[in-house]
């Protein structure tokens, strides 16, 4: 057995192989240790008495799910090795066989919130300008496939998919792979092509030579680890990603829209924000609409139009929603359709959904809405499915599928049969131990059944003697009693036996004829299952906008920009509707930046990250919270947000933050958004401030985008006066008794004081030290009073009227340069300046005749 095992496991040196051997798999040697620790079994041995006993472990089959699941969580793959034949039918060794290879991306029984969300497997080629790569979700039969440029598009996109493992075939770019090992993500390689029609059908409507190759990689490393046909895979769809709105990884984490960046979960993230779906389907659509929201306004004013009618019609769409909520996952029963893998209970579970789409159906026709036209269509509620279904299967079905009790009576004539005869058999049987006790006078004889012995009469030890000698034949001697059995006993059995054999391998035969037929309507069940899941995350849509009080937005294809009263949605929810102070955000066609100052904790990032969520609930479809919203359509969002290092890259803040902040540079148009927060905090303040202004500088000459800019360098709130669609916020905070309170409100023009004293008060820092500030604060005003600095309370105008974007702006020492000297001697007669004794006209002149002179 070992030798069998041996030559089993060479072919699956990386998995795990599960290797059953009778109701347990067995690992052995390394898998055995490994897996003891990592599953938490006891770890035996085989042949203990032998020089070198084999080390193993085990699981009972029935439990086996759990284990592997664990397995497959912590990234390992999985090799199930069955039995082949029936050990008792069987001559000499049983004859087993790798059934399936589980593998993190391949997984199919997903539970919990994995229910919730997709579960992709990759492949990734490099090909002459770029890389191909393809993904599909086993459990759905999603397949898509798209062309990148480069290799940072390749990691963004893998992580955007949160995929857990990557074929390829190639070799891939060395420092690709560190990343991908660093993030621990699983790379399997995959040589052999599987030359199926399969392929050929898959990839039907592919014109791509590259993008072919890699789905036909990915599909053949499917084939080659489930080793079955794989009739609910989808005909791969290629895309690209510049048909939808763009957001690297980065910005979408930042911007917390699937994953809450604290604690990593969904809770406190746009997508659990807007999740009122019913159906774990629509569920996964809504994250897959969020990961690539429209640029098309077609498409946008469709899902609108369609969110507005629902939301119009308050009694139909909690009818819909009632509905929905007894709509099963169809799309992954179609997955376990195809793959044989359904049992009676999965198919009333396609029954009862599909018996909702004629109700569903009813209520979107009661809404007289032509919007929904299209989708009526596409609801098609397999009548003949759900008929079958009806028909053949057993309404409360047991799990297992070879045990009979799955096919209802009246199905089947000859099963019927069997099914009488078996029955007319333990009725006979019933009856029989009435007649055995009134014909021996023994009250407490039985009869009862077993899977050894089967039928016997069980006579206590006391009556043994009361038994006539001739007819009974023993079986069995207990302790107390003795199990007898009777010709006629043994005859009836032996009917019983075979009609209930007979009966369970024709029940399995017809489940299985049953099944089959559902599985060549898989394609009809798929498209049914992805209207659902559509029309789920309408209504979803609806839900929410109603609850949260969102508004419809207008959307252009120019570049203005008007939110009233706008809020963080998620922010919002948390504080409270009360609590959330609006506000609104306007960007005419000129303006391009807002500056935004304020003190810390006032709400910079906050309104900045609404704006980026509004906009991404805007181009989904969704409605909006603000009072009213015209946006533009924006190709891509770019953010530098928040200071969290890179640790899987072991970048440093900075260089994070200088990385993101030329991604955006060197990517965006004037069509797309950027937030910079705080950018330039990463380093010394000279050198920080310099940058800040250098990247407004570009951002405002070369690139166009509408931008938000926070930033606590006070100085830069000048540059207004010389970048002409720059324009200066603010975010009000007021000292009431010495104590800051933050208003939360954004207002025109720079902020006018820096408040950091007062927060550091606010956090409890000691009185002691914040006196001590206080003192050097006063000082190092007193210092900037003496020395014309531009980081005084009025800068010089020069320095931002000059375009030249030279670093005198930051240069603190004096020179003694003669422009210097003169700049010197106004500011002198600046201070010295009796402004109550002047008129304004007098002012005038004055600031006239220093202009002429600098
Ligand atoms: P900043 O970026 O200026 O340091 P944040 O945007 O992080 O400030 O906001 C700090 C806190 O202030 C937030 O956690 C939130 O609770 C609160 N806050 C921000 N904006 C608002 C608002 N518009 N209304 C009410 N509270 C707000």
């Amino acid at each position: 057995m070992m030798a069998q095992y041996q030559k089993v496991k060479d072919q699956y040196p990386d998995a795990f192989l599960f290797y059953r051997l009778g109701d347990f798999y067995e690992l052995f040697n390394d898998d055995a240790i490994k897996g003891s620790q990592l599953l938490e079994l006891t770890l035996t041995t085989r042949n203990h008495s032998s020089a070198n006993p084999i080390p193993m472990c085990g699981v009972p089959h029935r439990a086996v799910e759990n284990y592997v699941d664990i397995l497959i969580d912590k990234g390992y793959k999985v090799a199930i090795c069955e039995q082949m034949e029936d050990p008792k039918k069987a001559k000499g060794m049983v004859k087993r066989a790798v059934t399936r290879l589980i593998t993190p991306g391949t997984k199919m029984d997903l539970k919990g919130d994995a229910a919730q969300s997709n579960n992709y497997l990759t492949a990734v080629l490099p090909v002459e300008n770029g890389f191909k790569l393809a993904y599909a979700d086993l459990s759905t039969g999603e397949l898509k496939v798209t062309t990148l440029a480069n290799q940072g598009a390749v990691l963004n996109e893998l992580i955007n998919l949160q995929t857990k493992e990557i074929v390829y075939e190639q070799a891939l770019p060395a420092d690709l792979v560190a990343t991908l090992n660093k993030r621990n993500l699983l790379l399997s390689k995959q040589t052999t092509q599987e030359p199926q029609a399969e392929i050929a059908y898959l990839t039907q409507e592919l014109t791509d030579a590259g993008e072919k190759q890699v789905v036909t990689l990915l599909v053949s490393y499917l084939l080659t680890t489930q080793k079955r046909a794989l009739a609910h895979m989808q005909i791969a769809q290629s895309y690209e990603l510049n048909s939808y709105m763009e957001i690297d990884h980065n910005s979408k984490a930042n911007l917390e829209l699937m994953v809450n960046m604290r604690s990593g979960k969904r809770q406190g993230t746009l997508a659990w924000l807007l999740d009122a779906t019913k159906t774990a389907m629509g569920s996964r659509l809504l994250k897959r609409w969020l990961d690539r929201p429209l640029i098309n306004l077609d498409e946008i004013t469709e899902r609108q139009d369609k969110v507005a009618v629902l939301l119009d019609h308050y009694f139909e769409r909690s009818n819909l929603q009632e509905e929905l909520t007894k709509v099963y996952d169809l799309e992954r029963l179609a997955g376990r359709v195809a793959y044989g893998s359904v049992n009676g209970r999965d198919l009333i579970q396609l029954k009862t959904s599909l018996n909702q789409v004629p109700k569903i159906k009813y209520v979107l026709e009661t809404l007289e809405a032509p919007v929904f036209d299209q989708m009526l269509a596409k609801l098609d509620p397999l009548a003949d499915v759900a008929t079958l279904i009806d028909q053949a299967i057993v309404e409360d079905a047991p799990v297992s599928v070879t045990d009979g009790g799955v096919i209802k009576v009246g199905y089947n004539d000859q099963l019927d049969t069997y099914r009488d005869a078996m029955n007319n058999g333990k009725e006979w049987i019933a009856q029989l131990q009435k007649k055995e006790r009134e014909a021996t006078g023994i009250n407490n004889l039985k009869i009862g059944y077993n899977h050894v012995f089967g039928y016997y009469i069980e006579v206590t030890k006391a009556n043994i003697a009361k038994l006539p000698a001739d007819r009974y034949e023993r079986k069995q001697t207990l302790v107390n009693a003795e199990r007898f059995s009777t010709p006629e006993l043994k005859e009836k059995e032996a009917i019983i036996m075979e009609a209930q054999e007979k009966s369970t391998s024709m029940e399995y035969d017809l489940f299985v004829a049953v099944r089959d037929k559902v599985k060549a309507q898989i394609g009809r069940l798929q498209k049914l299952a992805a209207s659902l899941a559509e029309l789920d995350v309408l209504q979803s849509f609806a839900v929410v906008s109603e609850d949260y009080h969102f508004v419809r937005p207008k959307l252009n294809q120019g570049h203005e920009l008007k939110i009233k009263a706008g809020r963080h949605p998620v922010v919002e929810k948390f504080l409270g509707h009360q609590e959330y102070v609006p506000n609104d955000v306007v960007m005419d066609p000129n303006t391009e930046i807002l500056l935004i100052t304020g003190p810390n904790m006032s709400g910079k990032s906050t309104y900045m990250r609404q704006l980026a969520l509004i906009a991404v609930m805007a181009q989904v479809g969704c409605f909006v919270p603000a009072d009213s919203a015209l946006l533009p359509i924006f190709d891509q969002i770019f953010t530098r947000i928040g200071a969290a290092d890179d640790l899987v890259s072991g970048e440093s803040t900075f260089m994070v933050e200088m990385m993101e902040a030329n991604n955006a540079l060197q990517h965006a148009t004037p069509n797309s958004l950027i937030l910079f927060d705080e950018i330039g905090r990463g380093t010394a303040t000279y050198d920080g401030m310099a940058l800040a202004q250098a990247i407004i500088e570009y951002v405002h000459d070369h690139v166009h985008a509408k931008t938000l800019f926070s930033t606590h360098y006070h100085e830069l709130t000048t540059l207004d006066q010389r970048l002409t669609q720059l324009k200066n916020v603010h975010v009000g905070a007021s000292e009431e008794n010495g104590e800051l309170v933050f208003l939360h409100r954004v207002e025109a023009g720079p902020a006018d004081k820096s408040y950091g004293i007062h927060v550091a008060k606010l956090a409890g820092l000691p009185d002691s030290l914040l006196k001590r500030a206080d003192t050097i604060l006063t000082k190092l005003e007193g210092k900037k009073a003496t020395v014309p600095t531009p980081v005084s309370a009025t800068p010089e105008p020069k320095l931002v009227t000059e375009a030249s974007g030279q670093m005198d702006l930051f240069d603190p020492t004096p020179t003694n340069k003669p422009s210097n000297t003169k700049a010197n001697r106004v500011l002198k007669q600046l201070k010295d300046l009796d402004l109550m004794g002047m008129t304004p006209m007098e002012v005038m002149n004055q600031v006239y005749q220093w202009q002429r002179k600098l």
